[in-house]
């Protein structure tokens, strides 16, 4: 742009310096020529003057050719009326051939002053003629003066050289303005094409500085303002884009939007956790390319069918379980949405696992729960009925049924009561918040359960001499430790049963381990399962619910606490728990 203007800049101004050297050149120098032409006639003249005024006669006209032709550095002819040369300052006039065919002989013998360029033979130099009548008394003819056009030529070599000159400096001039002005203009425009490659590389911070009030000025304040608002304009988006992501990272949900042909367009990192891509740029790959799942390809044709949201529910193969709920909503163009453009499609996962497994586990509650009821409900039924059939009057038989309708009541009794105790540690319920001797809530626990243990079986407890206060609701730690208790007398037949309690500061341990029937190994993992028992039969004759592990891992789940077993089948069981001192959650 700079070298373009500064090239245009400098010819204009070079072929106008030519044009006008050219001009002042020939205006010059003929405007020259013709005042020497004038000069040298009035030289003739005023010579013809001198003559006429003091004419020294025909035979001394030659000496005084001579002394005038040397003071005017000229040659001068005096030609007679008939065309000879009467005398002559250069060499000897007598042999010089007849002049009265020259022009300005013929026309100075006419009366007219004139003057001509030709070659002259006597000088063999080009010359200039200037010719003018000489008229005396005695004396009828002309004077010519004749001048070698060399010293003209010299004149015009000179003018031509200044002309030359004059036009290489004012040229040198020019090309210095040309720098100056095409800096001028070209600066501002520089400073703008580099001002807008910085924007473009993302640097909003530039401004054009000028001082200029022309239109580059005003064209600097326009650009600068222009950078400011969209300085503005990209901190807005900016900081929605930012909130945008905020909101979108901060999902559980995975989200995730493709365009037509299905390509990504952007999504969070919840969707990308689903797939194998977790840590790259998705973003512009096909769905397809990042997550197979048929379920979602249903759901990503049918919205695009049918224009409507659609939700489907499905497995996701991953390493562990997962369903996962997907909907797809068309997205559309904001500014066609008139026309009902989609230009791709949202689609929101949301993994329902857990609610899926909860609504499973609820179900089976409900379907245990009545078939725990149910056993000693038609056992109670049965026994009333032959009572009532006849049985009663047989006072032996009555007793014997109505024993067992009581130990049949009893366990509904411990059922409901177990269930209750659940539900109310699952939902939280602590009240009574303070802090607890463990080791007398303990030595307690074993006081109340003595009497069960049976003959063959030692029971002991070993504590600490100093357990630290431990803050909690007494009633949830003595029933933990009944239950855990209890299972030992109650699958203990004989040996002993060690419950021990200690604290390192940090945690409270309880443990209470027998020698009693142990469990297999692979019921380990499922004993703190609602309902779940070893042997169904085992537990049915020692009473218990199924409940009893399953409230003991509530409680210690409610402390932040820990609780392991060991067990080796008839060698013994040991339940370890471990609870931090901590605010109760
Ligand atoms: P239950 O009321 O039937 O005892 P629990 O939830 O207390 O139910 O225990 C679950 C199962 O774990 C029991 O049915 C029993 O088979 C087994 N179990 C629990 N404690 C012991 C133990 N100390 N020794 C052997 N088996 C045990």
């Amino acid at each position: 742009m700079k070298k373009k203007l500064f090239i245009t800049y400098f010819i204009i101004a070079l072929v106008t310096m030519l044009a006008v050297g050219g001009t002042l050149f020939l205006k010059g120098y003929s405007s020259l020529v013709k005042q020497s032409e004038e000069g040298y006639m009035v030289q003739t003249q005023l010579l013809a003057a001198v003559f006429e005024a003091d004419f020294p006669g025909e035979e001394n006209l030659n000496q005084l050719v001579e002394k005038y032709a040397e003071e005017y550095n000229v040659r001068i002819t005096i030609v007679s009326e008939a065309g000879n040369v009467v005398a002559e300052s250069s060499g000897d006039y007598e042999d010089i051939e007849n002049h009265s065919n020259r022009i300005e002989i013929k026309k100075a013998l006419e009366g007219e002053k004139y003057s001509v360029r030709r070659y002259s033979k006597t000088l063999g130099v080009e010359c200039m003629y200037c010719a003018a009548p000489l008229v005396t008394e005695e004396f009828r003819g002309v004077i010519r003066i004749a001048v070698p056009l060399e010293e003209l030529k010299s004149m015009e070599y000179g003018f031509l050289k200044s002309v030359v000159l004059a036009v290489i400096a004012i040229s040198a001039a020019i090309l210095l303005l040309a720098v100056y002005f095409s800096n001028y203009i070209t600066k501002p425009l520089d400073e703008v094409t580099n001002a807008a490659r910085k924007i473009a590389k993302g640097d909003l911070q530039v401004k054009i500085y000028t001082r200029q009030k022309n239109q580059i000025g005003v064209f600097a304040d326009a650009f600068n303002s222009m950078v400011e608002k969209l300085k503005n304009n990209m901190a807005v988006l900016y900081a929605r884009n930012n909130e945008l992501e905020a909101i979108l990272y901060s999902m559980d949900n995975g989200v995730v939007a493709i365009d037509k042909d299905n390509k990504i367009i952007f999504c969070n990192q919840e969707f990308k956790s689903l797939t194998d891509r977790e840590n790259d740029d998705v973003t512009g790959l096909p769905i397809y390319h990042v997550l197979r799942n048929q379920i979602l390809y249903d759901v990503i044709d049918k919205v695009k069918e049918t224009g409507d949201s659609i939700t489907k529910e499905g497995n996701l193969y991953r390493e562990e379980e997962c369903i996962m709920k997907i909907s797809g909503t068309p997205l559309y163009d904001l500014y066609e949405k008139k026309e009902n453009k989609t230009v791709g499609v949202l689609l929101i996962f949301e993994d329902v696992t857990q609610i899926r497994k909860l609504e499973h586990m609820r179900s089976e509650f409900v379907s245990n729960v009545s078939h725990e009821f149910k056993t000693p409900l038609t056992s109670i039924r049965g026994f009333v009925d032959t009572l009532k059939n006849g049985a009663i009057h047989d006072e032996k038989f009555a007793l014997k049924f109505l024993d067992i309708i009581d130990i049949e009541t009893e366990r509904l009794y411990n059922l409901i009561q177990d269930i209750l105790l659940l539900s109310e540690i699952e939902n939280n319920n602590d009240y009574n918040v303070k802090e607890n001797n463990i080791k007398e809530i303990v030595g307690d626990v074993i006081t109340l359960l003595h009497p069960k243990v049976k003959k063959n079986v030692d029971l002991k407890y070993e504590a600490d001499a100093y357990i630290r206060p431990y803050t909690c609701n007494a009633d949830r730690i003595k029933q933990l430790m009944i239950n855990l208790i209890d299972n030992a007398i109650k699958y203990t037949e004989n040996g002993t049963i060690l419950v021990t309690c200690s604290s390192d500061g940090n945690f409270l341990y309880l443990s209470v381990q027998d020698t009693g029937k142990g469990i297999e190994k692979e019921c380990l993992d499922r004993i703190f399962e609602r309902f779940y028992r070893v042997d169904k039969s085992r537990s049915s004759k020692t009473g218990g619910t199924g409940l009893g592990l399953s409230i003991v891992k509530h409680i210690v789940e409610m402390y932040n606490g820990d609780i392991e077993v060991e067990s080796e089948v008839l060698v013994g069981t040991k339940f370890l728990v471990k609870l931090p001192y901590q605010t109760v959650s």
